[in-house]
């Protein structure tokens, strides 16, 4: 690839990474000013918080966020009908599915581990203060056999129409497979499907061209919002979650990768940074998903037939820096509470805690949600999440880039098993 082929990609990261400076800079101070004014009630907050936080922030942020959306279901539906009907032998799919399942339990598994590790070491919730009542309260989780049932589905228009993910998989899998059953007019419809893949990622390249100005518009309104004065109270439990993200984002991650596929992770990591803003923006593993999947097809050199199934089942199922949260945020609840966690429980913390994660949706918050599930099992009140809240939403953002992150390294170590990968387009810059 020529210089000046590469330049526009390196500067979009740029780009990208200013926006998200601007925007978080932009949402800090005008936060303080919301809350330090004179007048809280007056004119100049009135504008501050009707014409930018809630008129421009809101809908550029809202907008951008939609468009990512509209091209997932497209996306997802398209691509796997290509992965699947371009796989010259079909049982290889059950091959490439269990390894990736294999891959996503083990990974999650260890997140959790890794978090009750350093939640007990650290203590981070020990000798807290406590407010007696929080007023959370926990929704009730669907049950394993609902579960199951529900990922068939009965309608594929209305699996597409309600972006209901394991349907849409399901579906693209069945169609995929009976196109390479079809003989001619499979293959004459694989053609279609393969240009339509083509014009929808292109489109999602199109689409991250305003990314610097969509994730401006995002970050300015969560800072705003937000504020930073929650992590202060917080600050234990934060830095924890915080400190466990990173290693497993910086050290589990590409020691697996080095480990199961010999690639190096530093080229990974690097080659990520832009589906990384994008998952940090959006606390979105669904809204990221164009992005990671035509990173990892594009940039990391994992072939359609493993990214297409791979990727939208991680946007749905595998969430490592969620289960890192529910880890540390149970061992943080038990402290806070005073409830010692025995070996037994630690043990019910990483099942269900990886379980929580595989039913947490890829959207904003839901890894909170889901926590219930987790301490519900070992009898921690549910009421406890009510303490973390404050500072969720500042997780979530780094929670979901660890997810992204998670999918993406899985994708590459199953694709290099299979010789589904091209390894020169993931050494290229
Ligand atoms: N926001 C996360 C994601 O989309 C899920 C969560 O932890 O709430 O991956």
């Amino acid at each position: 690839m020529s210089d000046s082929e590469m330049s526009p990609k390196r500067s979009l990261t740029t780009r990208i990474v200013i926006g998200m400076t601007a925007g978080i800079a932009v949402g800090v101070v005008l936060n303080g000013l919301l809350t330090s004014t004179l007048e809280p009630e007056g004119k100049v907050s009135g504008l501050i918080q009707g014409v930018l936080i809630d008129g421009v922030f809101y809908v550029g942020g809202a907008i951008f966020m939609a468009s990512l959306k509209l091209l997932v279901v497209p996306l997802v539906f398209v691509s796997l009908v290509c992965g699947t009907a371009s796989l010259e032998d079909v049982s290889r799919l059950g091959r490439i599915g269990g390894k990736t399942l294999g891959l996503y339990l083990l990974t999650t598994a260890i997140a959790v581990s890794l978090a009750l590790l350093t939640a007990i070491l650290i203590a981070p919730g020990e000798g807290l203060d406590l407010p007696t009542q929080t007023n959370f309260v926990a929704r009730e989780a669907p049950g394993l056999a609902e579960t199951l049932v529900n990922i068939f589905p009965t309608n594929p228009i209305k699996a597409m129409a309600e972006g209901n993910m394991l349907q849409i998989i399901v579906f693209a899998l069945l169609f995929g497979f009976a196109m390479t059953l079809s003989g001619e007019p499979g293959r004459r419809l694989l053609g279609v499907f393969e240009d339509a893949n083509r014009v929808i990622l292109r489109l999602v390249e199109v689409l991250m061209e305003v990314a610097p100005y969509g994730v401006f518009f995002l970050l300015a309104k969560v800072f705003s919002v937000q504020g930073l004065a929650t992590i202060l109270d917080l600050f234990q439990y934060f830095v924890t979650v915080l400190t466990v993200l990173l290693l497993h984002g910086l050290l589990v991650y590409p020691a697996l990768l080095f480990v199961f596929s010999g690639l190096d992770p530093r080229a990974l990591l690097r080659k990520m940074r832009t589906p990384i803003s994008f998952a940090f923006s959006t606390a979105s593993s669904n809204a990221t998903l164009p992005v990671t999947l035509e990173t990892v097809e594009e940039k990391l050199g994992v072939n359609n037939s493993v990214a297409s199934f791979t990727i939208p089942l991680g946007a749905t199922i595998n969430m490592d820096g969620t289960a890192i949260m529910q880890g540390v945020a149970t061992a943080f609840i038990a402290q806070a509470y005073g409830v010692e966690l025995g070996v037994t429980q630690l043990i019910v913390v990483v099942l269900t805690a990886t379980l929580a994660s595989i039913g947490t949706a890829g959207v904003p918050g839901v890894g909170l949600i889901m926590l219930a599930l987790v301490l519900n099992q070992v009898g921690l009140p549910v009421e406890g999440i009510g303490l973390i809240i404050g500072v969720d939403r500042l997780l979530d953002m780094v929670r979901t880039a660890v997810n992204i992150t998670g999918d993406s390294v899985v994708s590459c170590i199953v694709a290099k098993s299979e010789g589904e990968f091209s390894a020169e387009r993931y050494a290229s810059r």
